[in-house]
């Protein structure tokens, strides 16, 4: 659960991470900071603090903070009414990130999952992500992401964000939980 005190803690400690990649906030993008904790009592570990700049029905754009080998466990983006899901554009500013995907497994990949939950993660496709790459996610396809050993600050450009639309491949992770206490 997401208690104050680890929101208050996630919270401060991911401002200085974007202070460190030169992403500048105002005081409201601050107050607003979003902790995704899953639900799994884990945080350190499988958790996500997020910037949200906009999220209209036509497009939307977040900075992602990660702390180091911290994880955005296994999900995608399934298509809801007309829209055929969430496309999204990861981009890394700071530190580095390894992305996994659909695709031939990667031998000896960098990222290992917390082993208590490690068998929901299946895609193992490693696409390495330094300052400057980009990689694009395709809608409804599974994909999740580790930190590097310093953190990583990430920038994501995609259609709308319907975050409780959200499958995650872990059934004890609901995709509607509070990111703010
Ligand atoms: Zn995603």
């Amino acid at each position: 659960m997401l208690t104050r005190e680890i929101y208050t803690c996630h919270r401060e400690r991911a401002i200085k991470y974007l202070s460190k990649a030169g992403v500048i906030l105002s005081e409201r993008e601050k107050e607003l900071l979003e902790v995704a904790e899953y639900g799994l009592g884990m945080v350190e570990k499988i958790g996500l603090q997020l910037v949200v700049y906009i999220n209209t029905d036509r497009y939307c754009a977040k900075e992602l903070v990660l702390f180091p080998s911290q994880t955005c466990p296994e999900h995608r983006h399934p298509p809801v009414g007309d829209d055929p899901g969430k496309q999204e554009t990861f981009r890394c500013r700071w530190g580095m990130v390894y992305l996994y995907v659909v695709g031939e497994p990667t031998p000896c990949p960098h990222a290992l999952p917390p082993l208590e939950r490690r068998n929901f993660f299946t895609v193992w496709h490693e696409i390495i992500l330094q300052p400057g790459d980009q990689y694009t996610i395709p809608p409804d396809t599974l994909h999740w992401f580790q930190a590097g050993p310093e953190g990583a600050v990430v920038s994501e450009f995609s259609s709308p964000s319907r975050d409780s639309m959200d499958i995650y491949t872990d059934p004890c992770i609901q995709a509607d939980m509070p990111r703010r206490v």
